[in-house]
């Protein structure tokens, strides 16, 4: 039988690693879907069953979801026939529990002869001092929503989207110094126990994740292998 390609994958990072960018550019590439756990808590939120407003209840409230409900979620849309060909979670998952059950759930489904268990996981590492610089640097265009960055992409005449011209900027409030830290804080203490738990499994890839975007997914490429 031969290989298939890597096509259930898992990208993880700390916040501000790029993996949200990087699933996106790869999830095209290989013509699958890419899967955040926002993503999928935002659609539920929309639908009116009673799993819907208890969804609906977390998220106003700020509130994280359970384990045992993020996963039963997440693998709802993962076994959907659309998402047969493979998959790519951004971010999820994001704790040890989740990921354990996760592995035991998907392991025993299967599409054709493959079964639609985690079989690459990459890890896109950045320093926390690159983080820090990425995140609080970063604007948008007030208009169309075009990102920037004061020290990485700065608007070519200075105060003026190149897209569409328009002179207001916005920042999102979350972005300051010490929301990044504490962010990075909490990837540390709960997310990154997940790291040596895929690495034993034998599916963790290490990615440098500095640097411009195509020169990581190019990387990347390579690994996956398409
Ligand atoms: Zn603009």
């Amino acid at each position: 039988m031969q290989t298939p390609l890597k096509r259930h994958i898992v990208m993880m990072g700390a916040p501000g690693s790029g993996k949200g960018t990087q699933s996106a550019i790869l999830a095209e590439k290989l013509g699958i879907n890419a899967f955040s756990m926002g993503d999928i808590l935002r659609g539920v939120a929309k639908g009116t069953s009673k799993e819907a407003q208890e969804v609906k209840k977390l998220i106003d409230k700020g509130n994280m979801v359970p384990n045992k409900l993020a996963v039963r979620l997440m693998e709802k849309e993962l076994l959907k026939p659309e998402n047969a060909a493979g998959y790519i979670l951004d971010g999820f998952p994001r704790e040890l529990p989740q990921a354990k059950v996760l592995d035991k759930d998907l392991a025993s489904r299967k599409y054709r002869d493959y079964n639609m268990g985690v079989d690459l996981v990459l890890l896109l590492q950045v320093p926390d001092d690159y983080v820090i610089d990425r995140i609080i640097g970063r604007f948008q265009c007030a208009k169309c929503g075009t990102l920037y960055h004061e020290k990485f992409k700065q608007t070519s005449s200075f105060g003026i989207c190149d897209e569409c011209g328009c002179k207001e900027f916005t920042r999102r409030a979350d972005d300051t110094y010490e929301t990044v830290v504490s962010r990075l804080r909490t990837f540390r203490s709960v997310t990154a126990p997940v790291i040596p738990y895929y690495e034993q499994k034998g599916l963790l890839v290490c990615v440098d994740g500095t640097g411009p975007i195509d020169v990581v997914s190019e990387k990347i490429r390579k690994i996956v292998g398409y």
